[in-house]
C-alpha cells in the first residue's frame, strides 16, 4: 500500500499544482531547470496555496482521454467504456467485471475493496455472505440496496482474494471517479482498509479513521469495518453500528 500512496500522492499534487498554476495565470512553462525556477518563484509569489483533496475523487489521470469526466458522463456510458477492459492484468483472471449497482441520484455510495468469489461469478458487487451483512446493514438503516450506489475500489477480482497492487489501482481508479462525479453522493461510507486508505489517501489503520466523517472533494466519508472483517470478527459489529448510526444521523434518517 506504502508505493501506490506515494504514487497517488505525487500524482495528485502535480495535478492540482498544474490547476493551481492554470487558475493563476499560467499558460505554459518550459520544462527546463531554470524556467522550472521561474516558475516556483512565481508560486512564491501568488495569492493562495494549491488546493488538496483526497486521492481519488481529484481525477487523477483526466489528461487521459478516455478518462475524461464531462457534464454528459452517465453511469450508462461509463458502463460502456468498461466493458471488456483490458486495462490491466486481472482481466485475464477474472469471470465478470463488477461495475456497481444502485441508483445514479444515490445520496450515499457504498465503497468496498474488490469484488470476490461470489460477485466475480455473478457480476454483481457484494453479494456474497459479506453481501448479506450489508444488505442488513443498508435496512437497518431504513434503506434498501436500490436507494445507495454500491461498488468497489478495483471492478476485477485479484486472483485470490490478494490485495490489489498499485498498477492494478491506476488503471482501474478512473472508472470510480467517473462514478463518484457522476453520482455526486453527498457520503461515502468507505468499507475496510483498503478503500478508507485508498479515498483518503492515507496509511492510518482502519480502526483509527472510524468513528468519524472525513472529507473527501466535499463528500462527506465514514470509514467503516467490511463486512467480511465482521464475519470473522462479530465483536466489531458494535463498532459498525456506531458509524452507521452518525451517517444515518448526518442523512437525517
Ligand atoms: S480491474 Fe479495472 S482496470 Fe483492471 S481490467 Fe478490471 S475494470 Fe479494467
Amino acid at each position: 500500500m506504502a508505493d501506490v500512496h506515494r504514487v497517488l500522492s505525487l500524482i495528485d499534487e502535480i495535478h492540482h499544482t498544474l490547476k493551481w498554476m492554470k487558475a493563476n495565470g499560467c499558460r505554459g512553462f518550459e520544462a527546463r531547470h531554470s524556467c522550472l525556477a521561474d516558475s516556483v518563484a512565481h508560486m512564491d509569489d501568488a495569492p493562495n496555496t494549491p488546493p488538496t483533496s483526497c486521492a481519488l475523487t481529484s481525477n487523477i489521470l483526466d489528461d487521459t482521454p478516455a478518462m475524461h469526466i464531462d457534464p454528459q458522463d452517465s453511469l450508462d456510458s461509463i458502463q460502456s467504456d468498461i466493458v471488456n477492459c483490458q486495462r490491466c492484468k486481472l482481466a485475464k483472471t477474472r469471470t465478470n467485471i463488477v461495475f456497481g449497482e444502485g441508483t445514479p441520484s444515490a445520496r450515499l455510495m457504498f465503497i468496498g475493496e474488490a469484488p470476490g468469489f461470489d460477485e466475480d461469478k455473478q457480476g454483481k458487487p457484494f453479494v456474497g455472505r459479506a453481501g448479506q451483512l450489508l444488505t442488513k446493514i443498508i435496512q437497518a438503516m431504513g434503506l434498501t440496496r436500490e436507494q445507495v450506489f454500491i461498488g468497489n475500489v478495483i471492478k476485477c477480482r485479484p486472483p485470490g482474494n490478494r490485495n490489489p497492487e498499485p498498477d492494478e489501482i491506476l488503471a482501474c481508479a478512473p472508472f470510480l471517479n467517473r462514478q463518484i462525479a457522476v453520482i455526486q453522493p453527498e457520503f461515502i461510507c468507505a468499507l475496510g482498509t483498503f478503500a478508507a486508505q485508498t479515498l483518503l489517501h492515507t496509511t492510518v489503520p482502519i480502526s483509527k479513521l472510524r468513528g468519524q466523517f472525513h472529507d473527501c472533494n466535499g463528500i462527506q466519508l465514514m470509514p467503516t469495518f467490511h463486512p467480511s472483517y465482521l464475519l470473522r470478527s462479530p465483536e466489531k459489529k458494535r463498532d459498525v453500528w456506531e458509524d452507521i448510526k452518525l451517517l444515518m444521523n448526518a442523512m437525517g434518517l
